[in-house]
């Protein structure tokens, strides 16, 4: 049996690698971003180059309604859903007193009820076949907090309390729910970061080096395997040793 993997927001990133890496194990893909038409597709080729399979299919993660239509096409396109990793997210730096009203519910939107309405979803599909493994992206900073990131930080922390509560709830249906906590990773998302902001993270991590979106992805590939069988409700950090 073919298993499936669905990886929100993966055109670029760690859920690219993420994607790629699920495919050379052996997984069909789904790539999902909010657009599809350009780097998500050279995500889908590049599976396919290397014999993988995988299709790409366009929905944003905080609006129920795509998100109900990503689960019914992934399943009407390839038959099942096994693996769902919630790694769709934006990160908009400000201050407390400088974010919006906005920028509050949009960062929560996606981050955090995006993680809501896909595991939604996902759950009734995988409860019919006794099996699935949920796989939600928080962060370092939804553990420890960081200046300037205090709605990424709520979302990110909201994640963790959700992948131990749903962990609980599911486990009794062959469904595990895990959690990863990325430190600094070289991504787009980070690309943004001056020289100074980026010498003082450094200074941080023991490993001294920033962490690369292949790292994260094969803890996520472990959580997705037979070896994590038994791994539920957990709290992965990959961050170099930096808290
Ligand atoms: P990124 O910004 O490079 O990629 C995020 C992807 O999500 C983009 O392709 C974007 O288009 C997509 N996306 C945004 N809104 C969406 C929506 N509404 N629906 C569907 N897709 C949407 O980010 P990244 O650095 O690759 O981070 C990936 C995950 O890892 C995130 O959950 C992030 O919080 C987490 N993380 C990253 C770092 C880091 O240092 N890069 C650290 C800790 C945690």
């Amino acid at each position: 049996m073919d298993r499936v993997a669905l990886v929100t927001g993966s055109a670029r990133g760690i859920g690219r690698a993420i994607a790629l890496r699920l495919a050379r194990d052996g997984f069909k893909v789904v790539v999902n971003d909010i657009d599809v038409t350009g780097e998500a597709e050279a995500v889908v080729k590049e599976i396919q180059a290397a014999s993988g399979e995988a299709l790409a299919l366009a929905a944003d993660v905080s609006r129920p309604d795509q998100v109900k239509a990503l689960v019914d096409r992934t399943v009407a396109s390839v038959g099942r859903l096994d693996v769902l990793v919630n790694n769709a997210c934006i990160a908009r730096d400000n201050l407390l007193l400088r974010i919006s009203d906005d920028e509050w519910s949009q960062t929560l939107a996606i981050n955090l009820t995006g993680t809501f309405l896909c595991t939604r979803a996902a759950i009734r599909v995988m409860m019919k076949q006794r099996y699935g493994r949920i796989i939600n992206m928080s962060s370092v900073v939804g553990l420890y907090g960081n200046a300037g990131q205090a709605h990424y930080a709520a979302s990110k922390a909201g994640i963790i309390g959700f992948t131990r509560s749903v962990a609980k709830e599911y486990g009794g249906r062959g469904i595990t729910v895990n959690a990863v906590a990325p430190g600094y990773i070289e991504t787009p998302m980070t690309a943004g970061f001056t020289t100074d902001a980026r010498q003082a993270l450094l200074t941080q991590i023991p490993l001294g080096r920033a962490g690369l979106p292949e790292e994260v992805a094969g803890v996520v590939a472990f959580l997705a395997s037979p070896d994590a069988s038994y791994v539920n409700g957990q709290v992965i950090s990959v961050d170099g040793g930096m808290n």
